[in-house]
């Protein structure tokens, strides 16, 4: 076992007051102190000896001490500099597999790192990050086609929910969409406030997304299918087909559109939020087919 071995209330008091740390609210510092969550979320990721990880927002390594143990390699990227001495002097100090890299997320060229470091292999990535930039990076990921064979990631509860939505529900939306389109979603645990130091104001669910090896269903243009996702669920109450016909992004006639949504073998008052993700590809597929 390491020392420090963090993952407990007075070992990470401990490590703050040594050095003076204080937390910084614009990077969403709330570190985990729950053993029985980092240990899930270890679990989940699915990460043994062969594994490269890459943790964003590693902290004062709590969680970064449960993945060195687990895998082959972590490379730990952390934008907080005043972070940077605990980690190397302290609490990874013990670990060689550990590489950290004093950087913003948004920044790094993973596709580049992954390269250089992994030989392009795919590699499990696990963050328990600031909520305003989760959506943000998991979609940059997916977009990319960053080679990952899967997520482990803390979430704000609400997005977890939203992540793993289903037609006709309340948490059904783009988002839904854009994550089932790459992968599958599964809820590894609800993780009260009391987990974490400080606490936050909210409750957060750790979500596991184990990425297909294709997209799940399969169009003939990409960006019309987000884009009629998006105008589907912009103004959630309204039909389906003035959804479409009012997107300031789509150049569709209204005659095409409702032929479309006829033969998509639904009626005209048929709302965007009913339909499955088969169905937003089949729309796409007819009509886009008529540009080709
Ligand atoms: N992983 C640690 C844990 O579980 O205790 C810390 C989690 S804390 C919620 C989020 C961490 O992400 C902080 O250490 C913060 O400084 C870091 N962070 C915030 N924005 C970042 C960014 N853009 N790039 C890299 N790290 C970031």
């Amino acid at each position: 076992m390491p020392t420090p071995y963090l993952g407990n209330p007075q070992e990470t008091i401990k490590i703050l007051q040594k050095y003076n740390f204080n937390f910084q609210k614009r990077f969403g510092q709330n570190f985990l102190i729950d053993t029985h969550v980092l240990s899930k979320i270890v679990d989940y990721a699915d990460i043994t000896k062969d594994d490269f990880v890459i943790e964003i927002g590693p902290g004062i390594g709590t969680l970064t001490q449960y993945l060195a143990e687990a895998a082959k390699k972590v490379v730990a990227i952390e934008i907080d500099k005043s972070l940077i001495p605990i980690l190397q002097d302290d609490t990874l100090k013990e670990f060689a597999n550990v590489k950290i890299i004093n950087q913003d997320i948004l920044k790094v060229d993973l596709n580049e790192l992954i390269n250089r470091e992994n030989d392009g292999k795919p590699v499990k990535i696990v963050a328990n990050l600031p909520y305003y930039i989760t959506t943000p990076i998991i979609m940059s990921l997916f977009e990319n086609n960053v080679p990952i064979a899967n997520i482990t990631i803390m979430v704000q509860k609400e997005v977890a929910d939203r992540m793993k939505g289903l037609p006709g529900t309340k948490d059904y939306g783009a988002l839904s969409l854009a994550v089932q389109y790459y992968a599958k979603p599964y809820i590894v645990a609800n993780v009260p406030p009391n987990c974490f130091m400080p606490r936050p104001k909210i409750g957060s669910a750790v979500i596991n997304l184990e990425r297909y090896e294709k997209p799940i269903v399969s169009v003939n243009d990409e960006k019309m299918f987000f884009k009629l996702i998006k105008a589907s669920f912009a103004q959630r109450r309204k039909t389906l087909y003035n959804g479409l016909r009012n997107s300031n992004e789509l150049d569709f006639s209204q005659e095409k559109i409702a032929e479309a949504i006829k033969e998509l073998g639904k009626g005209a008052s048929v709302r965007g939020e009913t339909l499955s993700i088969e169905e937003f590809a089949k729309l796409t597929n007819l009509l886009t087919k008529r540009y080709i």
